[in-house]
Parts: C-alpha cells; sequence; structure tokens
C-alpha cells in the first residue's frame, strides 16, 4: 500500500485527529501517489496513524478517511460513513421542519471534500476534493440504498477544484434529472431552488435556524434583508408578520427568484420592495435620505477567501456594519452575519463593537448564530465552524 511518511516531529495534528496533512509535514512517499488514492500514514519512526487519501496537486496533501490503521477503506466503510451521517439528522429528517437538508457534512461526517444536500426528491453533491472525486459514484449509490431519491444532481463547480487538478463537474450523476427550480419547505415557508445555476449547492441551508430566529421577531417591523439573495430571511420574515421588507442583491438572477419566493408565500401584495445594487451604495443612498428599519439583515458573501484578505475584510465588515447601525429605529434590531471562516467570532464581535462606536449608538448582544445542526462542526476541526452571527438590539 501507499505509504506517507511524516517528518519528525510533525505528527502532533494527525494525533489531535486533525484530518488535514499539509504537503510540508511530509517527509516521503513510497509506492504510487495516483489522486485519490488511499495511503497509510506513519510517523518519522513508522508508527501507523491512520489512512487517507492524496492530492499530489495540492498543499494539502492527505486528508485522513480514518485515525485507525487498521480500518479498510471499502465500499463498506463509506456505507458505514453515511449510515452515521444520516442518524446524526434522523431527528431534523423526522421533525418535518425542513424538506431541505445537508446530508454530508465534509470533514465534520469524517468524508473530507463531500458535501450532498438534499432538496426534497434529489441529492445535489459537491465534490471538492481528489479523494471525493475517486470515490463519488459510490458515495451516491451508497446514499441511494439508504435514503432513495430521484436522482442525483453534481456541483462540483467549486473553485477549490482547481488547487486538486480537477475540472468543474455537473450534472446528473444517476436518476431523474431535477427539475428548474426544486421547491423546498422550510419552517412553514416555500421556497424555489435552482440546483443548477444557484450559489454552492442552490440554498444557504447553513442559515435555516437563524432565519427562523429572526422571523420570530418580525412581526409588525419593517424589515432590511441585505444580500437577501433567493429571498431567505426576507420571505420568513414576511410570512411571520413582518410589515414590509425591503431586499437588496447584486444579483438580478437571484433577485428573480426572490420575488418569485415572495409571491408563492403570499407576499406579492406589496410589502415587499427589491432592490438591484451594491449594498454598500444602496446603504449609503439610505442613510443620506434618512430611511429607518425597525430589523436589519446582513448575511453578506465571504469576504476573506485566503489569509491575506482578512483584514480587507474586516474592514468590509466594519463599513457595513457601521452602515446598518445608522439605519436602525430605536429598539431595532440588528442580525449580522460572517461566512468567513478566517474571521473567527471573536474578530467578528470586535469589529461589530468597532462600528458600534463610530455608528455612537449602544447595542445589546441578545443572541449569538451559528451554522444549523445539520452542518455541524467536529471538535478536532474548528475549520468546519464558518457561520457566526449576532442579534443587536440598539438601545434607545
Ligand atoms: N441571506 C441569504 C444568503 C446570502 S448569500 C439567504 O438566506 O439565502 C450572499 C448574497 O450576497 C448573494 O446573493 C450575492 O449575490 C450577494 N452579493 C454579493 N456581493 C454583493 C454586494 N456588493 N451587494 C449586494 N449583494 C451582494
Amino acid at each position: 500500500m501507499t505509504t506517507v511518511f511524516l517528518k519528525k516531529g510533525r505528527d502532533h495534528s494527525v494525533r489531535n485527529r486533525h484530518p488535514w496533512i499539509f504537503s510540508g509535514a511530509i517527509d516521503r512517499v513510497e509506492g504510487e501517489a495516483a489522486p485519490g488514492a488511499t495511503a497509510l500514514v506513519r510517523d518519522a519512526s513508522g508508527e501507523a496513524l491512520g489512512l487517507g487519501s492524496i492530492s499530489p496537486s495540492s498543499q494539502i496533501r492527505v486528508r485522513m478517511w480514518t485515525f485507525d490503521p487498521d480500518a479498510k477503506v471499502d465500499e463498506a466503510f463509506f456505507a458505514e460513513a453515511v449510515s452515521r451521517a444520516l442518524a446524526a439528522r434522523e431527528g431534523l429528517r423526522r421533525s418535518g421542519a425542513t424538506s431541505a437538508l445537508r446530508v454530508v457534512n465534509a470533514e465534520a461526517d469524517h468524508l473530507p471534500g463531500v458535501t450532498v444536500d438534499r432538496y426534497g426528491d434529489w441529492y445535489v453533491g459537491q465534490f471538492t476534493t481528489a479523494g471525493a472525486e475517486a470515490w463519488k459514484s459510490r458515495l451516491a449509490s451508497i446514499l441511494q440504498q439508504y435514503w432513495p431519491a430521484k436522482g442525483f444532481f453534481e456541483r462540483s463547480d467549486a473553485d477549490s477544484r482547481r488547487f486538486e487538478g480537477l475540472d468543474a463537474a455537473t450534472g446528473p450523476l444517476y436518476g431523474e434529472e431535477p427539475p428548474e427550480f426544486v421547491e423546498i419547505a422550510e419552517n412553514g415557508c416555500r421556497y424555489l431552488v435552482d440546483v443548477r445555476r444557484g450559489h454552492k449547492t442552490g440554498f444557504y441551508l447553513d442559515q435555516r435556524d437563524n432565519r427562523a430566529d429572526v422571523a420570530s421577531r418580525s412581526a409588525g417591523r419593517s424589515v432590511l434583508n441585505v444580500f437577501c439573495y433567493t429571498g431567505g430571511f426576507g420571505v420568513a420574515a414576511l410570512k411571520a408578520g413582518a410589515k414590509s421588507v425591503a431586499n437588496i442583491d447584486i444579483s438580478a438572477q437571484a433577485l428573480g427568484l426572490a420575488r418569485r419566493n415572495f409571491a408563492l408565500n403570499g407576499g406579492g401584495d406589496g410589502a415587499a420592495e427589491f432592490i438591484e445594487g451594491n449594498a454598500f451604495e444602496v446603504l449609503r443612498k439610505f442613510r443620506d435620505s434618512r430611511r429607518a428599519f425597525d430589523l436589519v439583515v446582513l448575511d453578506p458573501p465571504k469576504f476573506a477567501d485566503g489569509k491575506g484578505r482578512v483584514m480587507g475584510a474586516l474592514r468590509g465588515y466594519k463599513d457595513l456594519n457601521l452602515l446598518a447601525m445608522k439605519l436602525l429605529n430605536p429598539g431595532g434590531l440588528l442580525a449580522t452575519f460572517s461566512c468567513s471562516g478566517l474571521v473567527s467570532p471573536e474578530m467578528f464581535r470586535k469589529v461589530v463593537g468597532e462600528a458600534a462606536i463610530d455608528a455612537k449608538r449602544d447595542f445589546h448582544v441578545v443572541r449569538r448564530y451559528g451554522q444549523s445542526p445539520d452542518h455541524p462542526e467536529s471538535v478536532f476541526f474548528p475549520e468546519g465552524l464558518y457561520l457566526k452571527g449576532l442579534l443587536l438590539r440598539a438601545n434607545p
């Protein structure tokens, strides 16, 4: 079997069950190192530490499948991993709260590179590493055995495939092709999901619980939904009795679907407004024209997609939160999020505090937000926590 020997003193992170091995920690590879091949990982003294898949062209050279060196990485191994992932979501599946959920959350479910979401009768999956690529068809058929679907649609078009030397791959892996829009139900709201062209696999399932929480505070309030995508928070807020919802997004395509989603939920009666534009500019205009809201949601895209971008991202978060804070009526609420994994919850809280100083307003942190439970975070893999948010109340 292909064997990866680590450099002396570089076995610490594997022993702590971190699933990534960087190229700099590797002394040598013995045997064939084909993309996605399973390799035995040994420390410098030869002690076996586990099995992982090789990505010859990536800085992250090995991703661990298991820390049991005696395990066999075969079909039965993946069947076991899939059945554990499904069991962990049994409660959510049975709760009836949603017909769309994340079924496999990569590292947190011990399947690095494998992300699978279920939208109604369809699976939509993303395979981002050489190891995941090698096993994708078998993984898809295992899922089909455990929880049958009409089809599995692949959306392996994430940029990160580049680092693995993999081209984008999209299309059906098996079964029927999904319709142009798959309708899902989430906490009493209906949403159309564009699984072919939408972001990620089509919908931000990680915000499910946060959408429900924001909705529960929306009755009678004027809501501003910034970075609305296909309506998410806004639809839920209006359904829960918001007085009005103004939605901002830079993407005409996303806004088009947002309009349809509002209509689908009976929200086409003038209470909803759709503004296409750059959120920073639109918020500045609102500030200058003294428009104010009772509840603002800020759910921007990832600002930091590399270590070198963190400072710039923090400036972006500060500007954005400062602008939003200025638009809040006394007693108003701000639900503010960051999905940049490189920005920690502490950093985010600090930057939001700095924005409050510049806004010259006092806020209470009413609640902290994370990602929905079908996007679990492993204690061994802190990188898996990327979404965090704060609910702030503007004290009068
Ligand atoms: N809250 C949404 C998800 C937001 S995703 C939900 O619950 O579904 C982030 C969105 O920000 C995307 O729709 C993207 O089109 C939009 N976006 C990115 N940059 C933007 C900008 N500068 N101004 C306005 N919208 C932007």
